[in-house]
């Protein structure tokens, strides 16, 4: 057995994970949610004071935005879609009789206005837009949401439907770089505090096919995007727990994001993989949370 199924058997049977029938797709336990809403109370004393907006999207988004996004040319496979019975009674027996005879019954299913929401700052950039310009000290939000993508994995650190939590800047290129370069010292810190090693390095996103390759080596080669890195189900393979984007003046000028100015906004997200820091501080302090060593706990829970 693999270090993945083995880690992942051990969080089925101790009950922090519910086996749903799906790779990828879990339940969580009181437990396991609680690690999470301490985790996230960590994440608020360290950038509380910043003055975020708040923003909560649910874990869809408008079709439309996600169109322009452009999302299908960079990640098509992660990509879901939400589609919906559109036909008529006549459709409707022919979608039973399919299915009772174990055929395909989709042929009735029309894509809707809502796609899954692929990563929590997708619907901010629009959003934003629509109220008029940044004002010239930049603008900051808070956001979390449920993502998707579709990359099944025995691997418990590689869910389709996951939280993101994140801090998204918008500004002058000078505001955004440094509010990234904060994230990832705070990072360091707040991971040190909850008893994990971990190392920062340059990363790259997931880009679809041969000319994908291309736009990660670019990606890499401009250091855009830095994760923070904990081993959890490999030590050779380290998980990525956090990254640190920075987007340039790309989702300024694709959504018309302007400064006060009239210059292109530049944008930065810094997102934290939730359940992955709640699967490293289970691998790395036990199953149960009441031997996790005294200075964990209370980093945690106070
Ligand atoms: P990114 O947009 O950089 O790919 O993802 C942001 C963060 O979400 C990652 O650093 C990671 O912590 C988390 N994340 C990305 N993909 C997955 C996944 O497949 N499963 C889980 N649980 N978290 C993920
Ligand atoms: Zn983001």
């Amino acid at each position: 057995m693999t270090n993945q199924t083995t880690f992942l058997d051990r969080l089925f049977d101790a009950g922090l994970l519910i086996d749903t029938g799906v790779d990828g797709l879990y339940g969580r336990s009181g437990q396991f949610e609680d690690v999470i809403s301490a985790f996230e109370r960590l994440i608020d004393r360290f950038g509380g004071a910043d003055g975020a907006e708040a923003i909560r999207f649910p874990p869809g988004m408008n079709r439309a935005y996600f169109e322009t996004s452009g999302y299908m040319k960079s990640f098509p496979q992660l990509a879901g879609t939400v589609h919906s019975f559109c036909g008529n009674e006549l459709d409707h027996m022919s979608l039973l009789k399919c299915m009772d005879a174990d055929e395909d019954w989709s042929k009735e299913q029309k894509i809707t206005d809502i796609v899954l929401t692929p990563a929590a700052c997708y619907p901010l950039y629009p959003t934003i837009a629509k109220r008029g310009a940044i004002a010239a000290k930049g603008a900051l939000f808070d956001l979390q949401s449920y993502c998707f993508r579709h990359e099944p994995s025995k691997d418990p650190a590689r869910q389709q439907l996951f939280r993101m939590r994140e801090y998204v800047c918008m500004g002058t290129q000078d505001h955004v770089t440094e509010f990234r370069q904060t994230w990832m010292d705070r990072g360091l810190k707040m991971m040190e505090a909850v008893g994990l090693a971990v190392e920062i390095d340059v990363a790259n996103d997931p880009f679809f096919g041969r000319a994908g390759k291309m736009l990660a080596n670019n990606q890499r080669d401009q250091n855009l995007k830095f994760e923070l890195l904990i081993p959890i189900t490999s030590t050779s393979n380290p998980t990525a727990c956090m990254s640190f984007n920075y987007h340039q003046d790309a989702f300024g000028a694709k959504w018309g994001l302007n400064l006060e100015d009239g210059s292109v906004a530049h944008t930065a997200c810094v997102g934290f993989g939730l359940e992955r820091i709640a699967l490293a501080l289970f691998h790395h302090h036990g199953l149960d949370v009441n031997t996790w060593p005294e200075p964990v706990r209370k980093a945690l829970w106070g």
